[in-house]
C-alpha cells in the first residue's frame, strides 16, 4: 500500500489562524488528521516528511505567496491534491492552477474566499473516497478482474463512418460501485500498478478487438497509457506481444498518451516512442491544449494523431476562444501531418463546425456514450443505416467569431441541425 493513501492527510496554511481553526473542524469530522499552520516554512517542511494527501494552501499571504510554494512543492514532486484558497479573482486562480498542473502537481480544487462551510464539506468529500481505494485493493482489482472496459465510438468525418472505438477503463468495486477512472488511475500512476493496469487493458481490449474484427477487420481501437507507462523501456516489446496473442496487428492499435506527461523526459520517452511506432502502433496526444508542450517537441515526437481537448470543443460555440484553439489545432495538425480529432462532440451544431474545418474525427455523447462491448456492433450498424441522411457539409461557413455580429444573428436562427438534417445521436433513434 503506498504511504501517501493509507489515511486522509490535510495540510493547510493560511495566515488567518481562525480560517484554520475552522478547516481543520470540519476535516477531522470529516475523517482527516490535520495539521494546520500559518508558517509557510512549517507548511512546506510538514509537506516534506509527513506524506499529505490533500494540501489547502492560501494563495497570498504576507511574506511569501502561494505561487512560491507550488514551485517547492513540486521540486519535491509532492504527491498529494492541491487546493488553492484565495479571494482572488478567478483568471489568477486559474492561471496558478495551470502552473500547478504545468509543475506536474495534482491541482485539485478552488476554495473561494471567505470559505463557506457547504463548499469546503464538499470538496473535502472528494477525497473521502481516495481513503477507500487503496493501492492493495486496486492490486487485487487487478487480479480478480474487477476492472471492465467500456468502448466509446469514434466517427471518420471525411466517410460519416463510426471506424474505430476508444477503450476506456473502470473498476466495479465490491462495496463502492462503479469506480471511474479519473479516481483511480492517479493511484495506480503513484505505484507501479499502472504497468499492470495498462498490460491488463491491453489484453483485454485486443482480445475485444480479435473478436470485433471477425466481422469488422477495418475496426481501429485506441487505448489510453500513462505518462509513467511510456518511462518504461520494456512497454513497446510488452504491448506488441498481448497483441501478437490476441492475433490483432499493432497497426490498428492508438496509443493516447496524455500531454501533460506527453512532454516530461523527453529522451526516454522519444526512445520508447520510437521503438512503439517500429512495432505498427500509432500515437496519440490526448486533451491536447491543456498542457504546455512546445511545438518544436510536437514536431519531433513521432505522434501520429493530435486529439483536442473537450473541454475546447465543447465550448467552442459559444466561446471565442475556445473556437480558436479548435481552429488552430486542426490547422497546426494538418500543416504537420498529423490526423486530428476532436473529442466532447456533445451537438450537431459543433459536429457540423468541426467536419466544415476539416476535422478528421469526432468523438463524444453527441455520437455516443462509452458503452459495454457487446452494444458496439448495433451501434456501427444502426449509425450506417442512418446515414442515408447525411449530407457533408460545404467548406462555405465563415468563422463564427470572423464577425461578431453576423455571428450573433446566425445563433439566434435555428440551429443548422433543423436546417438540413444531418447526423442524430444515436440515443435519438432508440439506439442507446
Ligand atoms: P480521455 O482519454 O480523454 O477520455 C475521454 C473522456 O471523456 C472519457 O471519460 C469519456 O467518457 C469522456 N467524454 C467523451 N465524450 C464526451 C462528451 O461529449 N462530453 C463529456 N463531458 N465527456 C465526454 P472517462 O471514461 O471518465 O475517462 C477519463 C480519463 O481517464 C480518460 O480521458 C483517460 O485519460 C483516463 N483513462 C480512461 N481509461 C484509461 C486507461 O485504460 N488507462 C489510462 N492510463 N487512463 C485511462
Ligand atoms: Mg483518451
Ligand atoms: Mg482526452
Amino acid at each position: 500500500m503506498t504511504q501517501s493513501l493509507m489515511s486522509n492527510r490535510l495540510l493547510v496554511v493560511d495566515d488567518d489562524p481562525a480560517l484554520g481553526r475552522l478547516i481543520k473542524t470540519f476535516a477531522e469530522s470529516a475523517g482527516f488528521e490535520v495539521f494546520a499552520t500559518k508558517s509557510p516554512v512549517a507548511f512546506a517542511e510538514k509537506a516534506r516528511v509527513w506524506c499529505p494527501t490533500v494540501l489547502m494552501l492560501d494563495l497570498g499571504m504576507p511574506g511569501t505567496d502561494g505561487i512560491q510554494l507550488l514551485r517547492g512543492l513540486a521540486s519535491d514532486r509532492c504527491p498529494g491534491h492541491v487546493i488553492l484558497m484565495s479571494g482572488a479573482d478567478d483568471k489568477v486562480m486559474e492561471a496558478a492552477t495551470q502552473l500547478g498542473r504545468a509543475r506536474g502537481l495534482k491541482m485539485s480544487g478552488i476554495l473561494q474566499k471567505p470559505v463557506q462551510p457547504a463548499k469546503l464539506r464538499k470538496l473535502l468529500a472528494q477525497f473521502q473516497v481516495a481513503k477507500a481505494l487503496l493501492s492493495a485493493d486496486l492490486a487485487s482489482a487487478i487480479a480478480t478482474d474487477q476492472l471492465f472496459l467500456e468502448y466509446q465510438l469514434k466517427l471518420d468525418c471525411h466517410v460519416a463512418r463510426m471506424t474505430g472505438v476508444e477503450a476506456l477503463v473502470r473498476w466495479r468495486h465490491p462495496t463502492l460501485g462503479i469506480i471511474p477512472p479519473d479516481q483511480f488511475i492517479p493511484l495506480a500512476q503513484e505505484t507501479d500498478l499502472i504497468h499492470k493496469l495498462t498490460d491488463w487493458v491491453v489484453v483485454a481490449a485486443a482480445k475485444q478487438m480479435a473478436a470485433w474484427h471477425l466481422h469488422n477487420p477495418a475496426l481501429q481501437m485506441a487505448v489510453n497509457v500513462s505518462a509513467k507507462d511510456v518511462q518504461d523501456l520494456h512497454l513497446p516489446d510488452r504491448l506488441h506481444k498481448h497483441c501478437r496473442n490476441a492475433g490483432v496487428d499493432c497497426a490498428a492499435v492508438t496509443l493516447e498518451l496524455t500531454e501533460t506527461g506527453a512532454m516530461r523526459e523527453a529522451l526516454q520517452m522519444m526512445d520508447v516512442l520510437t521503438r512503439l511506432r517500429l512495432k505498427g502502433f500509432k500515437l496519440s496526444i490526448d486533451d491536447f491544449g491543456t498542457g504546455f508542450s512546445s511545438l518544436v517537441q510536437l514536431q519531433n515526437m513521432p505522434f501520429s494523431e493530435v486529439k483536442i481537448d473537450r473541454s475546447f470543443v465543447m465550448q467552442m460555440m459559444d466561446n471565442e476562444g475556445c473556437n480558436a484553439i479548435v481552429e488552430i489545432v486542426i490547422d497546426l495538425a494538418r500543416k504537420l501531418g498529423l490526423r486530428c480529432v476532436a473529442e466532447g462532440v456533445e451537438d450537431e451544431t459543433t459536429l457540423h463546425r468541426l467536419m466544415i474545418l476539416g476535422c478528421d474525427a469526432a468523438q463524444g455523447y453527441h455520437l455516443s456514450r462509452p458503452v459495454a462491448s457487446d452494444r458496439i456492433p448495433a451501434f456501427i450498424s444502426d449509425y450506417q443505416l442512418m446515414r442515408g441522411v447525411y449530407k457533408t457539409p460545404k467548406p462555405s461557413l465563415p468563422s463564427p467569431f470572423t464577425n461578431a455580429r453576423a455571428w450573433r444573428r446566425r445563433k439566434a436562427l435555428p440551429r443548422p441541425s433543423t436546417e438540413s438534417p444531418t447526423f442524430a445521436p444515436l440515443s435519438a433513434a432508440g439506439v442507446s
